[in-house]
């Protein structure tokens, strides 16, 4: 895994950001022209365009913001980069995020009974390595600026958040970190599912603590 976008040149970047988009479409993690991956730049971030399909992504073309959330080069950017600039402002140590409609995920996101302090059990090692806590944003419309304004707030505590009715947000120290975390997420939020009515063990509070200290 490549910890830090920093070793890779802009021109790696955008090509990893289009391999990992088709690789997420090819699968059937997001749908259409839904999710968004972005990267952390020195002075800005490049962010998948609006209107397209993380499948058919052209390098040249993705969205290029400046510190300021400003277009400086590429397609007119996804109406989601709000999000990742939310979370890139309070999150130092997050070089990378990804935004998907993910459909178990998004599942989980609408059950009445959740806890959203902390949505999913700790069913496997991975998910708690990975994911860790994963607290429920509310519901506000797409672009509402109080959606902005939740998600920093909660982004201070946990580098993953679902938003309710939505879908994850999820931010790593590499692309690689987030794209793994969020297929994390969302096969754990599959195994929920199928889980839900019957009797299950999961990781005690050692054991997760245990993990953390590794
Ligand atoms: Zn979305």
């Amino acid at each position: 895994m490549i910890n830090n976008n920093q070793e890779l040149s802009e021109r790696d970047l955008r090509e990893r950001i289009a391999m990992h988009g088709k690789s997420i479409y090819d699968r059937g993690l997001t749908a259409g022209s839904s999710g968004n991956i972005s990267v952390r730049l020195p002075d800005g971030f490049l962010v998948t365009p609006t209107n397209s399909c993380l499948g058919r992504l052209d390098p040249d073309r993705i969205s290029k913001i400046d510190a300021l959330g400003n277009l400086v080069s590429g397609d007119k950017p996804s109406k989601e980069a709000f999000l990742h600039h939310s979370v890139y402002r309070v999150r130092d140590d997050s070089n990378s995020i990804v935004h998907l409609h993910s459909t178990h995920s998004v599942a989980v996101s609408v059950i009445a009974d959740i806890d959203p302090s902390d949505v999913l059990p700790a069913i496997t090692a991975y998910y708690v390595m990975r994911v860790g806590r994963l607290p429920l944003v509310p519901y506000f419309a797409p672009g509402d600026l109080e959606l902005a304004a939740a998600v920093e707030a909660m982004a201070k505590e946990s580098h993953s958040l679902l938003l309710a009715n939505h879908g994850p947000v999820v931010a790593g120290k590499s692309l690689d970190a987030a794209v793994y975390a969020t297929e994390e997420l969302e096969e754990t939020a599959k195994l929920y599912l199928m889980l839900r009515n019957l009797p299950i063990k999961v990781l005690t509070d050692d054991q997760r603590e245990d993990l953390k200290r590794r």
